[in-house]
């Protein structure tokens, strides 16, 4: 190589499966295929200044088979090859991509390079596939720079025509191409005949060092509310024995029933060392817990502001918090705390 050019771009694509790879079976469900036939399906992959690795889960997974086992093994890949490769890029279903690239950035500390989460709504080897500019796009951000130095330096889902940060990004839908939205944060990035980065909100970790983080705990759960709700289910659900957190999903800007039955329920749980987090049930927007006397309930049992994270955030920076071992007052600061971009602001402890 002459002192004027510049070495190709490396890129680790890792496909864990979904539709985007996937073909009809006898019975005309969607079952995965191997990665190489996705590569024959687009060729373009292949440039002269970038080389392109792919690894794959074996067999391939449709995203509701994706756990936390998955998403530990996926924070270790990008810790093994981290040093090789300019960026990553994971080909994923969209079911639970959102929760995959949530957990992903609370797993992923200190991140300097881009890793780009993206899927399709029809299989690669369909003529209307959406998989082919997803794949070729993420590619492309995985490997944008200014100033020698990666435009991207977080867990991002490219989606649509859209790139979001990835604590962001919601399955939206089961049937447009935009599948994947960003309701409470404008686009990282818009691909139209360029690709145009809104740099100003790019996420830029203060932690220094490259580290993974991949303990997680999974003894949480996810109630959202309804009028007329028996409290007894409640009730049972916060008595697992090994209940540890619990994402509850209130009305409006973080509002629940004015009964005292609740308070009891929620103080007695949240005095047995459970951490409660309070989001909004609304697909956009945040808790307030001064707005609505309705919410102030749940403030005086002890219940953390979950501000305007999404569901898919708010489930695993606890499960990431409860992980770290933290309790009481450490979980409650990490909680409501912008830990990576998932919230805006601070959420008030009031
Ligand atoms: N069921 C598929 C999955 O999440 C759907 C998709 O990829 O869009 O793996």
């Amino acid at each position: 190589m002459t002192s004027h050019e510049t070495s190709p771009s490396r890129v680790l694509v890792i496909y864990t499966g979904g539709t985007i790879g996937s073909v009809q079976d006898a019975s005309g469900g969607l079952v995965p295929i191997d990665f190489n036939e996705i590569h024959r399906h687009v060729p373009e992959l292949e440039q002269p200044n970038r080389e392109i690795e792919i690894i794959s889960f074996d067999p391939p997974l449709d995203s509701s088979n994706v756990s936390t086992k998955e998403w530990v093994e996926l924070a270790q890949a990008v810790k093994h090859h981290y040093a090789d490769f300019d960026g990553f890029v994971i080909l994923h279903g969209t079911d639970t991509l959102a929760y995959t690239a949530s957990a992903l950035s609370f797993m992923l500390e200190g991140l300097r390079k881009p890793v780009i989460i993206t899927g399709s709504q029809l299989p690669i080897g369909l003529p209307r596939t959406d998989g082919r500019e997803n794949l070729l796009a993420a590619v492309d951000i995985a490997t944008a720079q200014r100033f020698n130095e990666p435009i991207v330096q977080e867990v991002a889902v490219y989606f649509g025509s859209f790139l979001f940060r990835g604590n962001r990004s919601h399955k939206a839908s089961a049937e447009s191409m935009q599948a994947i939205i960003s309701p409470n944060l404008p686009a990282l990035a818009e691909a139209g005949v360029d690709i145009l980065y809104n740099e100003s909100l790019m996420y830029r970790d203060e932690i220094k060092t490259f580290h993974v983080n991949v303990a997680l705990d999974n003894q949480v759960a996810w109630l959202p509310l309804f009028p007329g709700q028996p409290l007894e289910v409640i009730k049972r659900l916060l008595d697992w024995p090994d209940m540890r957190g619990l994402v509850l999903s209130t009305f409006g800007s973080g509002n629940a029933p004015s009964n005292p039955d609740l308070k009891s329920i929620l103080t007695a749980a949240h005095d047995r060392g459970i951490s409660i987090l309070n989001v909004t049930q609304c697909g956009h927007g945040a808790v307030h817990p001064e707005r609505y006397a309705t919410a102030h309930l749940l403030r005086d049992c002890g219940v953390i502001p979950g501000g305007d994270m999404t569901t898919e955030a708010a489930i695993t920076k606890l499960m990431a918090c409860l992980g770290r071992g933290l309790t009481g007052e450490e979980a409650r600061n990490f909680m409501a705390r912008n830990v990576r971009g998932e919230l805006t602001g601070f959420s008030p402890l009031t």
